[in-house]
Formats: structure tokens, sequence, C-alpha cells
């Protein structure tokens, strides 16, 4: 069976006159994806050292940043994605972790440290056309994520390329969802976010168009005037985006969508009635997954007649895709039965070795357990889950402090160091509460103490978060609320600042 990276290769030569990316309105062939990714691999040759195995990668809106994604599984090396906007020190923390020596920046406008930056929209033609790639699988890296950390500095999650090649085939397998050379794919997310993985991969190897959001445009709007201009046939989104939509669900129709995927976040029964009548032929899949299994590992198809499981409203997330090992366990890492509630665990080949040079995490966040007559390694997800007899797995919440926002994974934590470095001596929370009238959720502070301005607060997260770790709202207590057992009493302030949204 071939590799997906032989897969990929062979499918931008096969699908060489159809469009692989419109991005801002302009189309690209998949001839013209191949030109820029043998100018980026003539230039990885030439101008990044041999053993530099993990380059830095801009992520950038542009024809360039996908090919450099390609260009370098090619030659074996793997990306590591910074958010254009984000704070300089972020970036620099994420380099520095890793070590990282080269750069790849589409823009060109980079000019902070003394690392060897690419500008890959300048560079010149390549003088062969590259027959030889790296096709195989091996522990090698495909792309090193990071994501919040508790103790206030981004972890680093490395996917290996046989994680992401195990994540296709458990995909591909048995999955009424499977796209072929027509379709029209949405691909919104952010190249720091797996799912963008997804969407990309998914099209490119079936030699279909992925349609992307230009930076500056509001998401959910253009999202909207993209299905309806293109006819779209795929579009995977967070949760968060239907809800901001759902005031326009009257006049959206989008007969042509075959595949609406929603991931990332809980999804609500409640929502996907009404977006149903909105894409009326479109199969409504609910997918799950940490990022540490690489992208996702259970789906749930919603069914448009008959009645669909839910948990409070929250749709569950489904079966179990592939090899995928899932088990709940409690506190004490015994396995439970159907309907008991614990935290999900996963084990399998899309599971990452342990977190980049963080063993104190990867003591906490990994453990061996026998399950299936074999020993095996699990990851604890975090998750409150339980499962029912057709192997169904429903999502009731988290065990600890990570929220999701505008399907961003957020550690409460991790807000807090920064703010008490402003803050110094205050006592404060982070936290998250659903504003109700869009069903949204939204960061906020709370602070105890005299009301003060909190633009400073603001300005120093500014510099040290990407934006949707920002509070959007801050609340001041002369004394915190507690709960019986004396503790802040986080449900009562999520409460005061659902009720100060309302006045
Ligand atoms: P990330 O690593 O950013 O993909 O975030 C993974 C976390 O997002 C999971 O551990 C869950 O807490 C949450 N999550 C992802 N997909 C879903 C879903 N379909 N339903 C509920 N929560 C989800």
């Amino acid at each position: 069976m071939k590799t997906i990276f032989e897969r990929l290769h062979h499918s931008l030569s096969e699908h060489r006159h159809r469009n692989a990316c419109c991005i801002k309105e302009t189309f690209y062939t998949y001839g013209q994806l191949s030109v820029e990714v043998n100018k980026i691999r003539q230039c990885l040759r030439k101008e990044v050292p041999a053993d530099d195995q993990y380059v830095g990668l801009i992520g950038n809106d542009d024809v360039q940043t996908y090919a450099a994604v390609l260009a370098l599984w090619f030659e074996g090396k793997a990306f590591v994605p910074i958010r254009p906007n984000t704070a300089e020190d972020r970036k620099i923390s994420i380099i520095e972790q890793i070590g990282i020596r080269s750069i790849l920046d589409s823009r060109g406008q980079s000019t902070f440290g003394n690392y060897n930056w690419i500008n890959t929209a300048n560079l010149p033609e390549a003088d062969t056309e590259f027959s030889d790639f790296e096709g195989g699988l091996s522990d090698d890296l495909a792309y090193i994520l990071f994501t919040s950390g508790t103790t206030g500095k981004p972890k680093g999650i490395p996917v290996s390329r046989s994680n992401i090649n195990a994540f296709i085939k458990a995909f591909e397998t048995d999955n009424p969802i499977q796209l072929n050379e027509e379709d029209r794919c949405l691909q919104m997310f952010e190249f720091t976010f797996d799912m963008s993985v997804m969407c990309y991969l998914l099209s490119f190897l079936a030699g279909a168009c992925i349609y992307t959001i230009p930076e500056g445009k509001i998401k959910s709007n253009y999202i909207f005037e993209l299905l309806e201009k293109y006819r779209l046939t795929y579009s995977a989104v967070v949760p968060s985006v239907i809800h901001f939509l759902r005031k326009y669900f009257d006049e959206i129709h989008c007969p042509d969508l075959r595949y609406s995927i929603l991931a990332g976040e809980p999804l609500h029964e409640s929502v996907m009635k009404e977006w149903a009548v909105c894409a009326p032929n479109a199969l409504i899949t609910n997918l799950y997954g940490p990022t540490e299994n690489t992208v996702i590992c259970t789906q749930y198809d919603y069914k448009r007649t008959g009645d669909n499981k839910a948990y409070h409203d929250v749709l569950p997330v489904g079966r179990v895709l592939g090899d995928n090992d899932i088990i709940i366990v409690d506190k004490e890492n015994n396995i439970l039965p159907p309907h008991q509630e614990g935290e999900l665990c996963i084990a399998g080949p899309q599971l990452i070795e342990g977190y980049w040079k963080n063993e104190e995490k990867n003591k906490y966040a990994f453990f061996d357990l026998e399950h299936e007559g074999q020993i095996k390694k699990f990851y604890r997800t975090g998750d409150l889950c339980y499962y029912d007899e057709d192997g169904d797995y429903m999502y009731i919440g988290r065990v600890d402090f990570q929220v999701k926002i505008r399907g961003f994974r957020v550690e409460l934590a991790e807000v807090e160091v920064h703010a008490k470095h402003v803050l110094k001596g205050s006592n404060l929370v982070a936290l998250a509460y659903t504003e109700p009238k869009n069903n949204v959720t939204v960061l906020a502070m709370a602070i105890e103490g005299k009301a003060t301005d909190t633009a400073p607060i603001d300005a120093y997260l500014q510099s040290q978060l990407p934006d949707y770790m920002i509070p959007s709202d801050y609340i001041f207590y002369n004394n915190f609320p507690l709960s019986v057992n004396g503790k802040i009493d986080r449900k009562k302030i999520a409460k005061d600042l659902v009720g100060k949204v309302k006045m």
C-alpha cells in the first residue's frame, strides 16, 4: 500500500491541469503548485543544512506556504508552523524550544533574530523537476505543533510521518466521507491547528481544490460567501462558526454541500437540526480528537431522520476510527465498562511519542496499561466521556481547566501566569463562560480587588499570547465567591458574567 507521501507526489503530477487551491479569489493548478514545490525543494537543498530537520514555517495564506509543507515532506523534513500575527516573544519561544535555524516566510517581512530567513515567494525557478522524493514512513517527524501549556510556556506536539499516515488510513477506511477530484473544499484553519492538515491533505490526495480564508476577513462571513459563490462540496469548521452563522440561517442554502464536518468543540444537536436545513444534502459529521493523537480518532454521523443520541444536547463524538484503541478509565486507571463516566484515554498508531522535551508533562499525560493482552502506551485526553453498547462515545466535559475558544485550545493557567506578571500579588482566575445570545464560549478574567483599568493587562497579554487567549471580559470582586469547600466558585463567577452581559 502506498504511503500518503507517495500518493501526494503522484497526485501532483496526475492532476497537473486541475485546480489545487483558490486563494484570495485566484486559482492555482496542481501544476503551478508543483512549480512552487520544486523551487522550495531546490532552495532547501542549497540553503538549509541537511541536518536541519525541523524548519519554521510562517503560516501565511498563499500558495507558497502550502507548497512549503509538501516540499519539506518530500525532502524528509518537518515543518513547525508559526502564526504570522503572534507576539514575537511567543514566536521566539517556539523557535528556541525546537532549536530551529531556518524559517520559511512567503512574505519576507520577518526580521527578528539571527535565523536563516527564506522568502519563498522570491525564489528562482528550479533547474530541474525533482523526481526523487522521501516517500517512506518512519518515526521522523512530519510537523510539530504548539499548544497552550499550563506553565505559561507553549508545549510542542511532535507528529511523525507514521502518525499522519495512520490517521489518513483510519479516516479513509469504511468512511462514507470519500473525496474525489471534483470536490471543492473549504480550508478555514490556520497552519497551527491540525484540522488544516486534514483539510489540505484529504483534498490534495483526491486531486480536489481547497478554498482558503484570506487574513483580515471575518471567518464566518467569508465562509458563507465561499459556500454560496463556489458551491463548495466539503466544509470542515469548528461549531463556533456555525453558532455565528446561525443568525443568517434563513438566507443560507447550500444544496451542493456533500460533507459538513464539525470538529474541535462540543456539537449541539439543536443547532445541527437547524443547520441540516441549510445544507439539505450534506452528510453532517462530528469529529473528535486531540492533536496528540494526530487530528481525529472518532466520528459520529448525524442522523437526519430518527433520533440522535445526545448528552444534554451535545452530540456523541461517536465510533472509534481505524486502529485507535480507546478506553475510559477512573482515577486509578481502572478500565470502566459501558455507561460509566471517566477519562477518555487513547493508544495506537496515531499517538505521538511524547511532548517535545517535556519529561514532567510526559510522565503525567502518558501511561502504560495492559489492554487486549498487550501493554500499550495510553494518552490521557482530559476529556470526561462514557461509551454505550453500540460503541459510541459521549462527550460530557473536561476534567481540568482546558477550554476551547473559537476552536483554539486554551489552558486557563497559561493566561493566569501571564496576567499575574502584570497584577503582581493579585488573586485572579481566568475562566470561560457561554455567552447565551450566540451560544459561544468567551474567555474572561475575574480579579479580586478594586476595579481598575484593564488596558495595561490587555497590552501585556497581547505581547505574550495569541489573540484568542486575551480575555474579552473582566469582572472585579472585593472578595471572590467561594464554593462550599472553600474553592473559588467559578460557576458563580460565570453566572455573574452572563448577568453582566445581559444588562
Ligand atoms: P485540539 O488538540 O486542539 O484538537 O483539542 C482537542 C480537544 O478538543 C479534545 O481533547 C476535546 O476536549 C475537544 N474536542 C475536540 N473535538 C471535539 C468534539 N467533537 N466534541 C467535543 N470536544 C471536542
